[in-house]
Formats: structure tokens, C-alpha cells, sequence
């Protein structure tokens, strides 16, 4: 994602009601957080957030948390929230690698990875976020049974996610590599970048492991 730097993004996040500004202190609290049981997801790598966004007002009887590492790109998806209403949702502008450090085991139902940057040198291999690396940090904090959901359109970042999340000790439930085209097209939820790029006329791959 080109990122252009919004002047003064950092103070609004940190003053923003709908941002968790402590989040390793919410470990093992993420229930009272919301105030009920109900199962919680989140998305790593939200972007604007159009997609989780979505997801929350669709599914009241579920909670999520969209996490975005760059302040100017999350500030974009705070000017939407404004304008829904919803109370199963929180914000977090951190990076993924920190996530055992805001959940304990078992608090994540599903983990959501949506057009993540593709890192296509070897040597930045341990970025990308299907990374054996990044696949141990989410067991970390899934409940057992938990999944994760991953759709990109770049062919060459799937393939090496098919081989990189079994290696990793994980089972692909299910795969595509024409979503749209596909019986996973069935409640399926577009992202900014997936209407983008399906605009263009390009394939969407998704996989489910567990
Ligand atoms: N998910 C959105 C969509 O599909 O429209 C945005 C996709 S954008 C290409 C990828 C986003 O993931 C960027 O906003 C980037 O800053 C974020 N991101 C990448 N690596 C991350 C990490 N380790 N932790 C948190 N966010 C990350």
C-alpha cells in the first residue's frame, strides 16, 4: 500500500474513542472489554477497514478487532467508523508480530489476512504474514479449532502460502484460486483492495486453515 504520511495522524489515533490505546493492557480481558461472550475476530492488515467494518454490523452477535500498523492508513478507516454506529468493534494501530502480547491463548476465533503485502524478496520471506513465523504467532492466540482466512490476488504470495501454513502445522480446510467464481463466493465480504483489483478484472485466491 503507497503510504502517504497524513500530518498529525499519530495525535488523532491517540485521542480517537474508537482506538484501544493500551492494548497489551486488554490481555485475557477482551470479554469485559465488549461487555458480552461472544466470539471475537479481527483482521490483520484492515487497511481502511471497509471489510471488517462490514463484518461488525453484519454479525451483531460477534466482536472484532481491526489492526493496522500505519497511523495515516488506520485515520482513514476512524473517519468511516464515525460515521456507523456499532459497538462490537475496536481498533489497534500495532504490528502483528505483537499480537501473543494483547491476547491471551484462545481469545481469537478467526484471524482475518486480506491482501497482505507480498514481500516478494527471499530475504523478506519472514514478513510476509502466511510465514511459518507469522502462522506460530497466531496459534498463540487462537482458540483451539480456530481459523485463519486468507484471500489475495497475487497468484505467486498464495502458492507459497499453500506450501508455507502446512509446513507450519496447519491443515488447509479449503482453497480457490477464483473466488469469485467459486462456492466460497457465498457470503463472501469485498475488501478495498479485492473490489479494486477484481474491478481490473483479476482473479481473488482465498484459502481457510485450521
Ligand atoms: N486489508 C485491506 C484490504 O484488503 O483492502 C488492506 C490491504 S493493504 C495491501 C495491507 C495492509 O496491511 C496495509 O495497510 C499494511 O499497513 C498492513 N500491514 C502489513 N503488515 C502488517 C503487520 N505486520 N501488522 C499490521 N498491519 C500490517
Amino acid at each position: 500500500m503507497r503510504l502517504r504520511h497524513i500530518p498529525g495522524a499519530e495525535e488523532k489515533i491517540a485521542k480517537s474513542p474508537y482506538v484501544i490505546q493500551d492494548p497489551s493492557s486488554e490481555k485475557g480481558h477482551w470479554k469485559e472489554r465488549f461487555g458480552n461472550d461472544f466470539p471475537i475476530e479481527a483482521e490483520i492488515g484492515m487497511g481502511k477497514g471497509k471489510f471488517i467494518m462490514e463484518l461488525a454490523r453484519m454479525h451483531p452477535a460477534r466482536n472484532y478487532v481491526g489492526i493496522e500498523r500505519y497511523p495515516s492508513v488506520l485515520l482513514r478507516g476512524l473517519e468511516k467508523r464515525e460515521q456507523i454506529e456499532c459497538s462490537n468493534i475496536w481498533f489497534l494501530c500495532m504490528d502483528a508480530k505483537l499480537l501473543p502480547e494483547v491476547f491471551e491463548k484462545g481469545e481469537l476465533t478467526t484471524l482475518y489476512l486480506n491482501f497482505s503485502d507480498p514481500w516478494p524478496k527471499d530475504r523478506h520471506a519472514k514478513r510476509r504474514l502466511t510465514s511459518p513465523e507469522f502462522m506460530k504467532i497466531y496459534r498463540q492466540v487462537l482458540a483451539d479449532g480456530g481459523t485463519v482466512e486468507f484471500k489475495t490476488d497475487n497468484q505467486e504470495l498464495f502458492r507459497y502460502s499453500l506450501e508455507s501454513i502446512p509446513a507450519a502445522g496447519w491443515e488447509i480446510l479449503s482453497y480457490t484460486f477464483d473466488l469469485h467464481h467459486s462456492p466460497l463466493a457465498l457470503g463472501n465480504v469485498m475488501t478495498e483492495y479485492e473490489a479494486k483489483f477484481a474491478g481490473e478484472g483479476k482473479a481473488i485466491c482465498k484459502l481457510v486453515c485450521r
